[in-house]
């Protein structure tokens, strides 16, 4: 039986057990049961970089910003914003980091319990001029539902910024190409299988803004960020037991970084407005 897209309604194609590919836009989704809570860790340094340049590009723009934060997690995103004196608010569905983030930013930032895709005007009672999602979107369930309610908490010519990994990225095709090949780690992974919250949806460029326009929003400004840095093989760590493997990869990963500069992205950001 085939499953339909749930971006442009086109007919999809079984990837594997869990996974499904658009025919026609090329939007990826899963049948993961969707939850939160971190699994990733080891990238401090690289997200620290990469909210770096997101937020010089919102200066840019404005330079009083009052920015939402939908799923803070560690809370590295309100960090910098705290650095930079910018209005930032943060939010967490889950209680353990909710209380977490309270405890570290105290008075400093406020942040909202907030479960999408629940009335987010509701519980912040004031509108914002960006709303950011960084490594949340392609978590979530029932986005028409998260991108109108993001919409209602938005100002006039506010903006949504989607921060999230993508399908045309070189890391999502190899490991495509491997599981086609029996080798099914790597893509397990990426779709984040078995952990607390797995991706639900991979998007790329085209079929993300292909949404937005849906709901009036047009793509104003994107781009690329890294995905991976010279000293953050951390996140190798979880999948192999052995030092040898560990060793190995490490060292793929340091050699990747260098390709980087010349092989596709595996991370984008896109900034909607309304129209
Ligand atoms: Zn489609």
């Amino acid at each position: 039986m085939k499953d339909l897209c749930l971006i442009c309604s086109g007919s999809a194609k079984k990837m594997n057990c869990y996974s499904h590919q658009c025919e026609v836009c090329g939007f990826y989704f899963s049948n993961l049961s969707s939850g939160f809570g971190q699994d990733v860790k080891g990238l401090e340094n690289l997200r620290k970089q990469n909210f770096k340049k997101i937020l010089r590009i919102i200066l840019n723009l404005n330079d009083k910003p009052k920015i939402l934060e939908i799923g803070s997690g560690d809370g590295y995103f309100i960090e910098e914003c705290i650095d930079l004196n910018i209005l930032i608010y943060g939010s967490e569905a889950s209680l353990d980091s909710l209380k977490k983030l309270r405890n570290k930013f105290k008075n400093k930032a406020k942040i909202y319990k907030l479960s999408l895709p629940e009335s987010i005007i509701k519980k912040t009672k004031s509108k914002f001029d960006f709303i950011i999602f960084n490594d949340v979107f392609e978590h979530l369930d029932d986005l028409d539902k998260v991108i109108n309610t993001s919409k209602l908490a938005l100002k006039k010519e506010g903006i949504i910024i989607i921060n999230s990994p993508t399908s045309d990225g070189i890391i999502f095709q190899v490991s495509s190409f491997l599981m086609k090949l029996g080798f099914k780690k790597f893509y397990d992974r990426l779709w984040q299988k078995n952990m607390n919250s797995p991706h639900l949806s991979y998007f790329n460029k085209k079929n993300l803004s292909l949404l937005f326009s849906r709901h009036n929003f047009y793509e104003f400004k994107s781009g690329n960020l890294n995905s991976l840095d010279a000293n953050n093989t951390l996140r190798f760590y979880n999948l192999y037991n052995s030092t040898f493997k560990r060793i190995i990869f490490s060292m793929l990963c340091f050699l990747f970084v260098f390709f980087q500069k010349i092989l596709p992205k595996d991370i984008m950001f896109i900034f909607f407005k309304n129209k």
